[in-house]
Parts: structure tokens; C-alpha cells; sequence
């Protein structure tokens, strides 16, 4: 499953949120990226020449990361890529990955969110260095403040989600990602979601128009710790042909 949609549109937190329900990985490309940032690898270090200024990073050096990563164990029964494809020939990178892997591309949602209410989103979000949980300071703080909820690590604020980068970062998803929205569409994997709403409600938006589709979906978010073993079964079916 792919999601899509502009900076600040929830796919990080929405594809967490998946992940628990169906009990396979989100892959994020930006996550990999910050993290190969802050240890200061070979790949971190290009990866910093793009991300600090909000523009892509190469599609070859990215479609390399994406394909390497979805080799390793627990990608085989399926997996969330979250923040990639971000252009057409990432895109189709997907398709050469599916052919080779053994794998169909199930759904592409789209988290359709108007562009007045994103920048507000970002200049309140927190994110934690060391797991990639994301809070928002009005609609989803954390329990404890500046602290992340889910491995105690201090939340910082993304160097990159500061207005004038922001800006940048929404040309350019307008300019190179938005045409995917049209890409899938006409491919019929598209499910265009409204996720102009809190976090619950969105989830709720998406189990119901995926949960059409496929089984495990449709359930409140609360119930997700109970879920984890017996939806094994199902984790399988969703995204992997093999
Ligand atoms: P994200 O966390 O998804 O908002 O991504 C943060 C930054 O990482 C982006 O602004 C890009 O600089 C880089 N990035 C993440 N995913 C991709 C991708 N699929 N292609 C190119 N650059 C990416």
C-alpha cells in the first residue's frame, strides 16, 4: 500500500496507525533519510543536501534505498510506503520493484487535505528523533510534554518544518508529487481520502473506504493492541501476491 498526499496531510501518523492494525512495516522514506542524517552516514550526508533546502533527493539514489529496504524479512508479508513514490519515475521504480519481488501494489490512498490547514499543521508538530512518532501540539500532544509517548525520547522539531522550507517543500510536492494523484487514478488503485479532520476521524475515513476492499479494517483505533496476533491471518492477503 502506498499513501500519498502534500507535507503536513498526516501520512506519517496515518501509516503508524495502519502499521499497528495490520502488522506490516511503514517504510518511510524520510524517515530513513533523517535518521541516515543524524548518524552522519555517506548516505546522510548527500540525503542533507536536499532535505534541509525541502527538495527531493535524487530518484535513483531513492529508488535504490526503497528497493534495498524492501528485500529485508519483514517487508515479505506486505508493507506501508509512506512519503514514497513522490514522482512518476519513482513511480514506476514501483512497478520494477513489484515485478521483481512478487508483489502487487494494493491500494494508493490519497490523504486529500486542503492547503489553508496545512501550514498551521506543521508549525505545531513535534517529532522524535529516535522512533519517527509524530505529535501535534493542539490535536495530538503527547502525554508528557516534549517527551515521545512511545520511547521516551525528547521531541525535537524538524529542521525542515519551518515555514519558509515548508513553501518549498509544497511547490515541490505540487510540481513533481501531485501528478501521481492522476498517475494512480487512471491505474483504478486510487482511494481519495478527506483528511482534513482530526486523526481518529481520518483513520476512521480510510478503514472505511479500504475496509470495502479488505478484511481488518473498521475497528476503532483503541482496539488496535488486541488485533496484533489475530490479524496475522489477514497481513498476508493485503499486499503481497506472493
Ligand atoms: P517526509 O518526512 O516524507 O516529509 O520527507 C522529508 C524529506 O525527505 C523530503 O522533503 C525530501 O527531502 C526527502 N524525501 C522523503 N521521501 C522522498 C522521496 N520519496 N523522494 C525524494 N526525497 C524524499
Amino acid at each position: 500500500m502506498v499513501l500519498l498526499g502534500p507535507p503536513g496531510s498526516g501520512k506519517g501518523t496515518q501509516a503508524r496507525l495502519l502499521e499497528d492494525r495490520l502488522g506490516i512495516p511503514q517504510i518511510s522514506t524520510g524517515d530513513i533519510f533523517r535518521r541516515a542524517i543524524a548518524l552522519n552516514t555517506p548516505l546522510g550526508i548527500e540525503a542533507e543536501k536536499y532535505v534541509s533546502r525541502g527538495s527531493l533527493v535524487p530518484d535513483d539514489l531513492t529508488i535504490g534505498l526503497v528497493r534495498e529496504r524492501l528485500r529485508e524479512k519483514d517487508a515479505a508479508r506486505g508493507f506501508i510506503l509512506d512519503g514514497f513514490p513522490r514522482t512518476i519515475p519513482q513511480a514506476r521504480g514501483v512497478e520494477e520493484m513489484a515485478k521483481e519481488l512478487g508483489w502487487e501494489l494494493d491500494a494508493v490512498v490519497y490523504i486529500n487535505v486542503p492547503e489553508r490547514i496545512l501550514l498551521g499543521r506543521l508549525v505545531e508538530r513535534q517529532t522524535c528523533p529516535s522512533c519517527g512518532m509524530m505529535y501535534h501540539l493542539a490535536n495530538r500532544p503527547p502525554l508528557d510534554e516534549g517527551t515521545c509517548d512511545e520511547c521516551g525520547s525528547s521531541l525535537e522539531i524538524r529542521e525542515d518544518d519551518n515555514e519558509e522550507t515548508f513553501k518549498k517543500r509544497l511547490a515541490v510536492y505540487f510540481s513533481q508529487t501531485s501528478p501521481l494523484v492522476d498517475y494512480y487514478k487512471h491505474k483504478s488503485r486510487l482511494v481519495d481520502i478527506d483528511g482534513s479532520g482530526g486523526v481518529e476521524e481520518v483513520f476512521k475515513n480510510m478503514s472505511a473506504a479500504l475496509g470495502d476492499r479488505r478484511k481488518g479494517f473498521g475497528k476503532p483505533i483503541d482496539d488496535k493492541s488486541k488485533d496484533t496476533g489475530s490479524n496475522c491471518q489477514n497481513k498476508g492477503e493485503l499486499h503481497n501476491s506472493r
